[in-house]
């Protein structure tokens, strides 16, 4: 369901010849903007409202809220049969599996048969029973994602599977939005879908963008500002999803291996080229934790991150510390 639809547009000039144009609004249930820079300011309004128009599209394939989606017949079909789908959802799943491997199954889009035990629209819940999580856990496993590139199906082998891509959709939006934004000839930009931001180009000034890292503790102070050059900032965090359960919070990440909610993180933030792939891996490093999370990032060429642990130390990946300016608060 689209909560509210909002469009606040505001236009602004650079350097000579360049038009600045914002648009503000909800989508996938969170916070977008696209900020596009162009030539005149009617080739920047099509190019904003093209990638709402793309986002737009894309929320109908992969949302597992919508009855329609594609999404929601493959797990409608879950232990029955195959499901055929576009070439674009049989490729994100390929995309998806192939990150589970990478991380030996720490992320997983078939977490989300766990989301009947774990209902983080309420603000308070009770806590489920050992039997039910171990239960929900049973159905998770990627292996159990059958694609089939000969007809471009998808099956889940088991009944009461169940995929969704709530850790990787907005990055793979982000993503196909700046594609879409640079076809209509916005040559600099960004993107933020719901905090996964995807930089290109220059500021209207020439100067580079930069990406403000969030205090966990306090979200209107910023404690470091990142350059984003060409580069999408992902951060998953856990001070905007929980649920309270007897004073403790619950965070919407989960292990999947065990059921329950990732702890002892803050925030980690991902930096590197492509959104949807920072979106991926900021949820996992935030399962995996500090230790095997930073053992992964920094095996990965081109890819970095920056975590905040719960007890608000920072940790860096080997190749990020020289790059990133600090602020002083
Ligand atoms: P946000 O949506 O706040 O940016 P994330 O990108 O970290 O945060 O995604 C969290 C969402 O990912 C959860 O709300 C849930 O839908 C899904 N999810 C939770 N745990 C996992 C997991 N281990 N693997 C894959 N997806 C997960
Ligand atoms: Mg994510």
């Amino acid at each position: 369901m689209r909560l509210l639809t909002l469009f606040i547009i505001t236009l602004s000039f650079g350097t000579i010849g360049q038009v600045n144009r914002s648009l503000d609004t909800v989508l996938m249930g969170s916070s977008f903007s696209f900020t596009a820079i162009t030539d005149t300011d009617s080739l920047a309004g099509i190019a904003v409202r093209s990638a709402v128009n793309e986002v737009v599209r894309i929320e109908s394939l992969i949302s597992s809220w919508d009855p329609n989606s594609q999404t929601s017949a493959i797990n409608n079909n879950a232990g029955i049969q195959p499901t055929k789908v576009s070439y674009e959802l049989y490729e994100l799943i390929r995309r998806s599996k192939k990150i589970s491997a990478m991380s030996n199954g720490y992320f997983d889009i078939s977490y989300a048969s766990m989301d009947r035990i774990w209902d983080f629209s309420k603000k308070k819940a009770k806590l489920p029973s050992d039997a039910s999580i171990e239960n929900s856990v049973s159905k998770v496993n990627f292996k159990n994602i059958q694609l089939n590139p000969d007809d471009t199906s998808v099956f889940l082998v088991e009944k009461g599977m169940k995929i969704g891509f709530g850790a990787i959709g907005k990055g793979y939006a982000a993503e196909q939005a700046k594609q879409v934004m640079l076809s209509n000839q916005s040559k600099s930009g960004v993107v933020n879908a719901g905090g996964d931001l995807i930089a290109w180009g220059s500021k209207p000034d020439a100067s580079s963008w930069k990406v403000g890292i969030q205090d966990p503790n306090d979200n209107k102070k910023i404690i470091m500002w990142v350059p984003a050059t060409n580069t999408s900032v992902v951060t998953s965090g856990n001070y905007e999803r929980f649920i309270e359960i007897n004073g403790s919070e619950y965070c919407h990440i989960i292990n999947p291996k065990l059921g329950w909610p990732a702890k002892n993180l803050s925030s980690v933030t991902v930096i590197c080229s492509n959104a949807e792939l920072a979106d991926a891996l900021a949820t996992t490093v935030f399962v995996l934790g500090t230790e095997n999370g930073l053992l992964l990032i920094n095996n990965i060429e081109g890819v970095e991150c920056i975590i905040i642990d719960d007890q608000d130390k920072m940790h860096f990946s080997d190749k990020i510390e020289s790059n990133i300016v600090k602020n002083e608060i």
